[in-house]
């Protein structure tokens, strides 16, 4: 048996070639067989890789492309062959074994107080802890006995997730020898109990590379095939002595215990590695200090390695980012399959991956498999379901009918008449109201109508899923059966295929699952399940199954996830998607033992899944002269943390090798200049901010897929010219609406002269701004019936009149998740902010006065001379004996922060103190002068208090609550300033609206990337 050590990259690979070569001359004349070379790999894309060099090889020793190919094999795939040839007991698929443990736990934990009265809701999700678990005790060959006795010793004998997994264990093994079956992980131990070296007696030569993450069992039936004469063992590291270095947390420390487990010392290093992959492999996960490693780094000028550590606002802008990045390295000549885009966590980026490579024409291959579940095949048949777990609620239904897999795709006009249906007479959903509503509507018109009989025919076909008794599960496998013949999905994917029939694979890999669930239920008729249990039991098998899509091509950029980039040579690397709890992932803490007691019984620890995690990182930064790493910044709207693995950089970033020649490294967002665009949405999304330029129509014309679309919106005229649009009657404007025109005249005119609003979804749930008006009135009422200051002492009465004041807003409601949600949401956060700021509030000597003040009529002359009248509502003002006034407004979201300049962002507060102080010079109490602009955060998106007191008069007021210390102090001239240049904006507002100047203009760009007008706004005009 022989042993090399490649390092990654290149130098690797020219060395798997060499083995190959060696290979192949040992046949110097055909015919050219070579079925007696066994090649074991990790992963089935290694599998096609070593399929191209023995042909490649072939052709460039021998000048022929015919050979009998050598037996390349996953190990799995190895094993589970080598199994067909002992005569052992049925294998059980993954599918049979969960269904027997979810049976096993549920008749477990029945009638247990412990696991409360509901075994059905607990049991799916607890029978997939336990699965899992008892998957880990057996690949490590622990049997129930040997947990039992350990358990028996310890002192959590007694709880009782514990005591659950030991009884599920004895009876899952009892069951299984009752059946003469046997799990994949008792498979193994029968093969090595069993192992007769004779089954290798067909292979003159073994190759195994790359396999180093193996569980005990796997590593000691490597052995007994390393023990083969003609075995070589390929062994991916820098060298040799950097796996005999490898401490305890080292990603090599993998490898280290792996060659440790068959009992071998790691071979001669087969090639050097580059000096710069000799400084990177010592420097990265070293025990010694950063500065120490950093001292015996290259000069910068002499390395000749390009590593990048960039950040981008959000995912959609870090995928830009890689896209841009390719795209620029394509039309550098690059090679599109010398690089390697790698995501830990591909499922969640793929999607965004593929749709703007597509977007930046840059052609890929994603080979990794797609789950199930993600499939839009599957989720038609889901749809279907969740309509009765929801009681066909709008949105379910809508899925239902718009989906073009199930039958009612043939009829187009379904979907919108429901809508129009449900709209009109604002049902939220429900198979009785739709039904009582499809009756009158069909009086009305005189008779039956195709959406009453549609619907009718879909009430009836799901009907049998609305029982509420338990039922085997092979009843309810065949009930689906019967459904998916109703609803035609199969004839209907034959019809529509997808790109690169991902359908038809999806719909194959579905039948195949049902059929296997389905043999579950045979296998196991005494479990029983409501429809709840399963539908999730169905979910969480699609969840967790994954369809190829075969490629027709497997040219392009690659795009992998981690274990399947091993085994090649790249020039560039993008390894995106860095942030913390997802590289490495963050898995959650084992349920029934200790870790110790794991380690004890030589079960994975999360500690080496972390090195796995670490090993990917530290191998993909050696394996290309170019690695990029990147994370998004935000998470949807949470920031996120970068990867824990980005700080075993610090040596090279002290030592100025990270970013070089790098301008902007962090905060990244694509450019919306039109020289900068890079893909047809983003040169569309350019010109229609920048402005149509002719000569752009060179461009334009080109024969790009694409372009011809933004030449003809470009093009586009409407029939009736709209120009100019002048408004020339109106005379009043609410402050409200000057912000939006400020904010983007064009979006003005969408939604104040056109009217147009993205359509809400019907349903129960509260809008985000029907729940802030609740907490305006709250609020509001509150100080209706609350006449004193509010202190320590009262602050518990304050609370309660709160808690009834959300009650009643809050109780009218339907009693949806959303709703209770909100409502907690107001009383343990806003309520509580409120009350901390109000404490404080009522120590200054203040008082609220006006509360949800309207003020109509206020004159505003413009530059003419004319006079238009402006009105507003303005939250609450706040005054102290003098008349000092202070303008309150409370907000549920974001609102804008004070600049250092006198031109503010701020627009209507500033507006609303100097209609104030001339509407209510007279009131009671009077307003004299305005000396502050506040907002509440009351959910507390910007941070600090809740009373943020955004711009005020220092010289009357000190030592305010606000988020921008710096910025909020204004003298009082300066503060004068303020609303003197914000009742300018207002007048130059209502003078652009009567003008009818409403181009894309938006006072901040980023507002672009959001706004649903997007596609409409064209600006050639302006
Ligand atoms: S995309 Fe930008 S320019 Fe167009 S309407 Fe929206 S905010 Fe205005």
């Amino acid at each position: 048996m022989n042993i090399e050590t490649l390092p990654y990259g290149n130098a690797g690979l020219e060395e798997k070639k060499r083995l190959i070569e060696e290979v192949i001359s040992s046949r110097p004349g055909p015919p050219f067989m070579y079925n007696d070379v066994l090649i074991l790999v990790p992963a089935a894309r290694m599998k096609r890789s070593y399929g191209r060099l023995f042909l490649e090889a072939v052709e460039r020793i021998h000048g022929s492309a015919a050979l009998v190919q050598p037996e390349v094999r996953t190990l799995h795939q190895f094993l589970y062959h080598l199994y067909a040839k002992i005569n052992g007991p049925l294998l059980m698929d993954e599918n049979s074994r969960l269904v027997l443990l979810e049976g096993i736990v549920k008749e477990l934990i029945t009638g247990k107080s412990s696991f409360g009265d509901h075994p059905d809701i607990l049991a799916p999700s607890l029978s997939a802890v336990v699965a899992d678990m008892l998957e880990q005790l057996s690949s490590a060959g622990i049997a129930s006995q040997q947990l039992a006795a350990t358990v028996r010793e310890s002192d959590f004998s007694d709880k009782n997730q514990v005591i659950l997994l030991v009884d599920a264990y004895e009876q899952y093994e009892q069951i299984m020898s009752k059946k003469n079956l046997l799990d994949p992980a008792r498979t193994l131990m029968l093969l090595l109990d069993q192992f007769d070296p004779e089954w290798l007696s067909p292979y003159s030569r073994i190759i195994i590379d790359g396999i180093n993450d193996v569980d005990e069992i796997q590593a000691r039936l490597i052995r007994k095939i390393a023990a083969h004469p003609g075995c070589t063992l390929l062994v991916d590291a820098p060298s040799a002595e950097s796996i005999r270095r490898a401490g305890d947390h080292h990603p090599l420390r993998l490898t280290k215990d792996f060659l440790g487990c068959i009992g071998l010392l790691p071979g001669p290093s087969a090639a050097a590695a580059s000096p710069e992959d000799r400084f990177l492999s010592e420097a990265l996960f070293s025990d010694k200090p950063f500065d120490r490693q950093a001292e015996k780094a290259p000069q910068p000028a002499s390395f000749n390695k390009n590593i990048r550590v960039l950040s981008a606002v959000s995912t959609r802008e870090e995928v830009s980012l890689i896209a841009g990045e390719i795209k620029k390295s394509l039309q550098l000549g690059a090679a599109p399959d010398s690089i390697l885009v790698a995501f830990p966590a591909l499922d969640e980026y793929g999607p965004l991956v593929e749709e703007l490579f597509n977007d930046f024409g840059i052609p890929y291959n994603r080979a990794l498999g797609r789950q199930l579940s993600t499939s839009p095949v599957t989720m038609s048949i889901l749809s279907l379901f969740r309509a009765v777990q929801e009681d066909f609620s709008g949105p379910s239904l809508m899925r239902i009918v718009s989906s073009p897999f199930l039958k009612f795709g043939e009829h187009p006009l379904v979907a919108p008449a429901l809508d129009r249906l449900m709209r009109d007479r604002r049902i939220p959903g429900g198979k009785y109201k739709l039904l009582s509503a499809l009756r009158y509507q069909s009086r009305d018109n005189g008779g039956g109508d195709i959406l009453t009989d549609l619907m009718t025919d879909l009430f009836k076909a799901l009907e049998p899923f609305s029982a509420d008794e338990s039922e085997p599960l092979a009843l309810w496998m065949e009930k689906l059966a019967d459904l998916m013949a109703w609803s035609d999905i199969g004839a209907r994917v034959e019809a529509i295929k997808g790109p690169l029939s991902s359908n038809s694979q999806a719909y194959k890999k579905l039948t195949e699952t049902l059929v296997s669930l389905g043999r579950a239920g045979n296998l196991f008729p005494e479990y029983r399940y409501t429809f709840g249990e399963w539908h999730f039991l169905l979910r969480k098998t699609f969840m967790h199954t994954r369809f190829q899509v075969p490629p027709e091509d497997e040219g392009g950029v690659q795009i992998l996830g981690l274990s399947e980039s091993r085994g090649h040579a790249w020039n560039e690397i993008y390894l995106g998607g860095l942030t913390d709890a997802k590289f490495p992932q963050r898995l959650p803490q084992n349920i029934f033992l200790p870790e110790a007691t794991l380690e004890s019984l030589g079960v994975r620890t999360l500690e080496r899944s972390r090195m796995a995690a670490a090993h990917h990182f530290y191998r993909l930064l050696l394996s290309a002269a170019s690695v990029t790493l990147s994370y998004p910044e935000n998470e949807g709207d949470r920031p996120a943390v970068p990867s824990p693995f980005l700080e075993e950089l610090a040596p090279l970033r002290k030592a100025g090798l990270i970013n070089r020649g790098v301008e902007k490294a962090s905060g990244i967002q694509f450019s919306l200049k039109i020289e900068e665009s890079r893909s047809i949405p983003e040169l569309a999304k350019a010109i229609a901010i920048n402005g149509y330029d002719r000569s752009l129509s060179i461009i334009l014309n080109t024969n790009i897929k694409g372009m011809a679309g933004i030449q003809s919106a470009l093009d586009y005229h409407p029939a009736e010219s709209a120009s100019p649009l002048v408004l020339p009657l109106k005379r009043e404007f609410t402050v409200t609406e000057l912000d939006t025109y400020l904010n983007c005249p064009y979006d003005y005119y969408v939604l104040r002269v056109l009217g147009m609003k993205p359509l809400a979804e019907v349903t129960e749930d509260i809008s985000p701004l029907d729940r802030g008006s609740k907490v305006h009135a709250i609020l509001r009422n509150f100080y209706l019936s609350w006449n004193k200051a509010i202190t320590g002492e009262n602050r518990r009465e304050a609370r309660v009149l709160l808690g009834k004041l959300a009650d009643s807003a809050f109780n009218a409601e339907a009693d949806t998740f959303r709703n209770r949600r909100d409502k907690e949401m107001f009383l343990a956060i806003m309520a509580e902010r409120f009350l901390d700021a109000e404490e404080k509030f009522w120590q200054q000597g203040m008082r609220p006065a006006y509360l949800e003040w309207k003020i109509e009529g206020y004159r505003l002359v413009l530059s003419n001379g004319t006079e238009v009248e402006l009105s507003a509502k303005i939250d609450r003002i706040d005054v102290d004996e003098s008349g000092n006034f202070m303008i309150v407004d409370y907000k549920t979201g974001k609102y804008p922060q004070p600049k250092m300049s006198a031109d503010q962002d701020i627009f209507q507060l500033p507006v609303y103190a100097a209609m104030a102080r001339t509407a209510l010079k007279s009131g009671s109490p009077v307003l004299n002068m305005p000396i502050g602009l506040v907002y509440y955060d009351l959910s507390g998106r910007i941070g600090g208090a809740a009373r943020d007191v955004v711009l005020f008069d220092k010289e009357v007021l000190s030592d305010q609550p606000s988020s921008k210390p710096k910025a909020s102090p204004r003298s009082a001239e300066e503060f004068e300033a303020v609303l003197k240049q914000s009742m300018g904006k207002a007048r130059k507002a209502v003078e652009g609206i009567l003008a009818g100047d409403f181009s894309p203009k938006p006072q901040d760009e980023n507002k672009c990337r959001y706004c649903p007008n997007g596609i409409m706004c064209r600006n050639e005009e302006r």
